[in-house]
């Protein structure tokens, strides 16, 4: 079984200058290192109307299950301001044991230390090995999340191929390799609410009704409301008033209407339709002559503590030392996606430096990262 070098791999996705949604060669050098495994790859490029096409990659070595998907993007963000990177952002410079470059941590890394950990573990179980290991990557992570992992996943499903369990790569940890493992999220829902009312000159305000007022009752009626005590894997939901306008730059006037926006990040307790039948019975208890409109981002997910993240928590704390924390918090992933599927949970470098100027990675953290990856293939093909 050939070896896979994690570093150098690392560095030879970081050198494709993949800025979302432009694949740049990077889903061609995985597959490079892929195929000699005996992986079978499916380049499955997307296109909509209005979005960028994409181009994503499904490779799998193995037809029986379990099938053990390691999934990630090779997309990343720009650069911004090149002159203000120390090093070459598609570089991949090494210096004092730093590796330098866009993707360093989110996530070109974890997906050289998927490829290298599955060609270690495939070299020392030889024949032995009996279910399926795979790989779902796509280009279209940072950008509008359209034609990438949800249309691998359709695919996948059209296709009869079953996930078993899936670790996404993403940067998991704040300061410290081994910290923490998300389990799934928090949803997210942002409410608008426009309060009507008849305009008028301050001095005679029997001839107006002022809005500002009503939509302050509004508010705190929302503001004041505890939506859960928040659960053994999430924090309380909560609701923010983001914004109060009225737009009215003179003195002299009482506005016709008064707008205001609030986000909610809530737990598995609520859904959005849940939110939206609590939201309007709330209001409604309170005011009237006023508009709600609420935009959706996302449904609160949980894959429940289990085989995944048993093997996981294990595979982290023989190579680290660490008890990882199982996590809930930060924004939104592809797992959102996935958690449709199969049980999901990811884990990967630390996210300090991700979307930044000099993004990079220590050198010792990429071996260490792969050493995890391996530890996990052997626990999870060991108990599953
Ligand atoms: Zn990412």
């Amino acid at each position: 079984m050939a070896d896979i070098d994690p570093v150098t791999l690392t560095q030879a996705l970081i050198r494709c200058p993949s800025v979302t949604p432009v694949d740049a060669g990077a889903l061609g050098v995985l597959e490079d290192a892929l195929k000699p495994l005996g992986f079978t790859c499916h380049r499955l490029p997307f296109s909509a109307p209005g979005t960028p096409d994409v181009d994503n990659l499904y490779a799998r070595l193995g037809t029986s299950g379990p099938n053990l998907c390691f999934a990630g993007h090779t997309d990343v963000v720009p650069v911004g301001e090149q002159a203000a990177w120390s090093h070459p952002p598609f570089g991949a410079e090494i210096s004092n044991g730093i590796l330098y470059g866009r993707g360093a941590v989110d996530m070109k890394t974890a997906i050289a230390c998927f490829a290298a950990a599955t060609a270690r573990y495939l070299g020392e179980q030889g024949d032995a090995f009996t279910g399926s290991i795979s790989f779902l990557i796509t280009g279209d992570e940072e950008g509008p999340a359209i034609n990438g992992t949800p249309k691998v996943l359709e695919w996948m499903k059209a296709n009869d191929e079953v996930m078993d369990a899936c670790i996404v790569g993403e940067p998991t940890n704040t300061t410290t390799l081994g910290e923490c493992i998300k389990i799934g999220r928090r949803g997210s829902l942002n409410g608008f609410i426009t309060q009507h009312g008849t305009q008028g000159h301050v001095a005679y305000p029997q001839h107006a009704d002022n809005p500002v007022p009503k939509l302050v009752k509004l508010l705190s009626a929302l503001s004041i409301a505890t939506l859960d005590q928040g659960t053994a894997h999430f924090q309380p939901s909560n609701l923010e008033v983001t914004t109060l306008d009225t737009h009215n730059p003179t003195t002299n006037l009482i506005p016709n209407a008064a707008k205001a926006g609030f986000n909610i990040r809530f737990n598995d307790l609520h859904t959005s339709a849940s939110l939206k039948t609590w939201l309007s019975d709330a209001l409604n208890t309170v005011g009237e002559n006023f508009d709600l409109d609420i935009q959706v981002s996302g449904e609160a997910f949980l894959t429940p503590p289990g085989l995944l993240s048993d093997v996981m928590s294990a595979a982290i704390t023989t190579v680290t030392g660490l008890t990882p924390e199982l996590s809930t918090s930060g924004g939104t992933s592809d797992a959102r996606f996935i958690k449709d599927f199969c049980p999901v949970a990811e884990f990967g470098l630390m996210n300090a430096t991700a979307h930044k100027i000099d993004e990079r990675v220590d050198v010792a953290d990429i071996h260490a990262l792969t050493d995890i990856y391996v530890e996990m293939l052997r626990g999870y093909f060991a108990r599953a």
